[in-house]
């Protein structure tokens, strides 16, 4: 079991005259990350203020305060950490000479933890997600460029009205439709058939898009506990079952196509429905999303008549998110999840 090491710091401070503040909230991840020299593998560095001295261009661009929120690799974060991150973000952009917040995360859950907190900080100023694919033992670590471009873009007048953003490798991508699609290249992440906002060239912020719309629901004193389920050929729904019958508050299903499953896994559904528990249907498709068109039996059609819901454009990870957040505010009427699984 990887060793987990959570490192609480002071502040640092570096200042710089007429420039914007910012606050950099380090998490962990990749870009904080250094080879051990016994065996080669990444992992976390001893200490993160290393990168900022790295890049002495940032105290050219902002003042930035760096706030050590955690030092994790992004795999080991949960939706209670990214509750109190979130809740840490408000209470920073709440500072009126606060300009924004660059949060350092890892890639691998960067997605879902973004959309997180786009769902649920209220503050209208830019918050960057930011990371790298190399890390700073590499010699073609993308982290500094990635981390000059977060800071370019928080201090940019270009980019407003965006919520959550995720830049890296230049590209500015809203954190509701972003998805990591590449393993090892520095091109790791796209927002797919619903395009990026903008992008950062030589310190300047180019905006293609305006944010289409954006939700804000309150973080519960409780998160509920939610599985993500996956479909497949000839699946008997044990899982579905089993999640069922062991605490579930609800499940989301990643089905085929526009939305289906085959029998045994609708039948598990009805099941688990019929126990009270909330399901959703999503796709394993990465383009398009949830349209119930289909009325046989495992059809989204016939799910929505059974009572589950069908996520839109969400995917799985994204949809348990939105659940998350979603299922406290309408408690066992989960008709009422409509109003937030389809406004877009
Ligand atoms: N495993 C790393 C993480 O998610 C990957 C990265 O940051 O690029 O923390």
């Amino acid at each position: 079991m990887r060793k987990l090491l959570i490192v609480f710091l002071f502040p640092c401070f570096i200042w710089a005259n007429d420039l914007s503040n910012v606050a950099l909230i380090i998490t962990g991840g990749t870009i904080v990350q250094v080879n051990d020299p016994k065996t080669g593998a990444s992992v976390p560095a001893q200490s993160v203020e290393d990168i900022l001295t790295a890049v002495p261009e940032l105290s050219k661009i902002a003042n930035i305060t760096t706030i050590p929120f955690s030092n994790l690799d992004s795999s080991q974060m949960t939706p209670e950490l990214w509750s109190r991150l979130s809740q840490l973000v408000v209470q920073q952009l709440k500072r009126p000479d606060l300009r924004g917040v660059v949060i350092v995360h890892g890639t691998d859950t960067m997605a879902e933890g973004s959309y997180f907190l786009d769902l649920t900080v209220t503050e209208n100023k830019p918050v960057v997600f930011v990371g790298s694919m190399k890390n700073s033992s590499d010699p073609h670590s993308d982290g500094p460029s990635n981390l000059i471009d977060a800071v370019t873009q928080v201090c940019s007048k270009e980019a407003h009205d965006w919520g959550v953003t995720v830049t890296l490798n230049n590209y500015i991508n809203s954190a509701r439709y972003v998805e990591k699609v590449q393993s090892t290249n520095i091109q790791a992440f796209n927002s797919g058939d619903k395009g990026i906002l903008g992008y950062v060239v030589n310190q300047k912020v180019f905006r293609v898009n305006d944010r289409a719309f954006r939700q804000i629901l309150s973080i519960p004193k409780k998160l509920p506990k939610v599985d993500i389920i996956y479909d497949y050929a000839g699946s008997d729904g044990a899982f579905v079952r089993y999640a069922t019958d062991h605490g579930a508050d609800g499940i989301i299903v990643e089905g085929f196509g526009s939305g289906n499953v085959n029998v045994p896994m609708f039948q598990a559904i009805t099941y688990a429905i019929s126990k009270g528990v909330a399901v959703v249907i999503t796709t394993r498709v990465p383009e398009g999303g949830v349209f119930p068109f289909y009325g046989d039996v495992g059809g989204g059609e016939s799910l929505k008549e059974a009572g589950a819901i069908v996520a839109g454009d969400l995917p799985a990870p994204k949809a348990r998110i939105l659940l998350m957040l979603a299922l406290p505010m309408v408690k066992s009427d989960h008709s009422q999840l409509y109003k937030y699984f389809l406004n877009y």
